[in-house]
């Protein structure tokens, strides 16, 4: 926008002086730092805290003041402490900025860091996949120089601004999840190159919200790009024509990725036995090997490239890093276990379910082929407003659709499901996380691919950690 200030030079140190945090924030050091005091990043969460990290201390008018013996016990020591405490007791062996409001300070650090920056920031906005995009992307820009992501899942306005900074200003690429909530806030302080909009699905659903609401307020995203930023969007995604206006509305350069003869970045086929793509790239035919199973992950690899091509990188160095990238933890990383002497092929997506990434798991299971079955583990996906029972019965024909062998759920969103699904298909409709684990254990035969997915709340995570023991 025409009010973007010009960005500032990029220290070659860290960014956080005595005066630059002053400047950031409007803050006065109480106990100022050493001449030579410098800090490399800010915590606002305690367990991921590193040595070097600022910590804000919020206490108000509480009269507690920062009390020294607290700060004495804090390790690794923090590099400064950013408090409302408008007065002592402070410690006087630790930097203390008094400012007037701590999460105020947050974002202004944020931001302040992010003008500091001279390296490319690409944001990553959707329903589904976020995390995995950003994983993806970064493993695929690091052939071209250096690469920060989203850390801690920090994606809503101040976990924003503490990843932004506590991330060298000399990074050459930043790669961010922006999650739905205070988009236009995140965004702005982001002030992204490139933004990529995987999809629209429902998700983290209050009673009232339509995919057209949640198409709107995501294209916030697109907020504090520069005419000229590029917009990476799904051209196959619901509500595409309000991600596609409002990008066009801020004049950046749009670029399609999907299945569509329109898409410069088109996905042509995924053969699930190779684990290979092929794609039309900017007219030209491609082959390339993805280390990540799945039609979704090949749609996500066709958002990577067109953002490698949007920073104007030749493609062939991501093309070959796209062939080693593995799905996160819980979000569809695979593995062979054995268990009681039977050796089955695990994929682990239990972290995450709505009904988006439920679809996208099914056809993955579902195009594996081998001597073993096919089985699903299914908990509830959470978050789904009013509409979360239908939401898990619309999953019911999807299950022979896909192939599936056998299905068991746990919980009661899926009764009217358990009602729809072929009797043939059913193994057990649990009530209790335990019963699900029996079942598990009573079912699974050697050679079985088994799927556990559910939304994080329903704790499936600890079958697949209770398996993982075994591996
Ligand atoms: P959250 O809103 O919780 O931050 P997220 O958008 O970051 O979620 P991920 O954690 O990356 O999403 O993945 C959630 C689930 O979505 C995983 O099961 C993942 O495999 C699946 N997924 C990844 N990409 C896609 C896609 N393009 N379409 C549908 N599902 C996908
Ligand atoms: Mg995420």
């Amino acid at each position: 926008s025409a009010d973007r200030k010009p960005p500032m030079r990029t220290p070659a140190g860290p960014i956080w002086n005595a005066s630059t945090v002053a400047e950031a924030t409007g803050g006065n050091w109480m106990v100022p730092p050493r001449p030579d005091w410098t800090a490399t990043g800010l915590c606002i969460h305690a367990p991921t805290r590193k040595p070097g990290h600022m910590v804000t201390m919020r206490v108000g008018n509480s009269g507690r003041g920062v009390p020294p013996s607290v700060i004495a016990g804090m390790k690794p020591p923090p590099a400064a402490i950013i408090t409302d405490a408008p007065q002592a007791p402070v410690p006087d062996n630790v930097p203390v900025l008094s400012v007037k409001d701590t999460g105020a300070a947050i974002l202004a650090l944020g931001r302040y860091a992010r003008q500091c920056m001279n390296g490319k920031l690409l944001a990553i906005t959707g329903s589904a996949g976020k995390t995995t995009t950003v994983a993806m992307l970064a493993h695929a820009l690091s052939p071209y120089g250096s690469v920060a992501q989203t850390a801690h899942n920090a994606n809503l306005p101040h976990g924003v601004a503490w990843n932004l900074a506590s991330i060298p200003a000399d990074t050459d690429h930043v790669v961010l999840e922006l999650a739905v909530g205070r988009m236009g806030q995140s965004a702005r302080m982001a002030e992204a190159d490139v933004a990529i909009f995987t999809n629209i699905a429902p998700a983290h659903l209050s009673e009232t919200t339509t995919p057209r609401d949640i198409a709107v307020t995501k294209s916030a995203i697109f907020q504090g790009m520069s005419p000229g930023g590029v917009a990476v969007l799904n051209r196959d995604m619901q509500e595409w024509d309000v991600v596609h206006a409002a990008a066009q509305a801020r004049d950046l350069k749009i670029v399609h990725y999907g299945t569509s003869a329109d898409c410069a970045y088109r996905l042509i086929d995924y053969d699930a036995q190779n684990g290979s793509v092929d794609a039309c790239i900017e007219g030209r035919m491609v082959r390339f090997a993805l280390g990540a199973a799945g039609e979704h992950m090949a749609r996500n690899s066709l958002a990577i490239i067109a953002a490698v091509a949007a920073l104007g990188y030749p493609l062939e160095a991501a093309l070959d890093q796209l062939a080693s990238f593995s799905p996160l933890p819980g979000r569809g990383a695979e593995h062979r276990l054995t268990i009681s002497g039977r050796t089955i092929h695990l994929i682990d997506d239990a972290y995450n379910a709505n009904p988006a990434s439920m679809r996208a798991a099914f056809a993955n299971l579902g195009k594996r082929t081998g001597e073993g079955r096919r089985i699903a583990f299914l908990g509830e996906m959470a978050e789904l407003g009013a509409q979360a029972r239908s939401f898990h019965t619309d999953l019911a024909p999807l299950i022979a659709a896909n192939g599936i062998d056998r299905v068991h759920v746990l919980g009661a969103l899926y009764e009217d499901f358990w009602g729809a699904l072929p009797e043939a298909l059913k193994g057990s409709h649990a009530t209790t996380l335990e019963e699900m684990r029996q079942a598990f254990l009573d079912e699974v035969r050697d050679g079985d691919i088994v799927l556990i997915k559910g939304s994080n709340s329903t704790k499936l995570h600890t079958l697949a950690a209770a398996m993982a023991d075994m591996r």
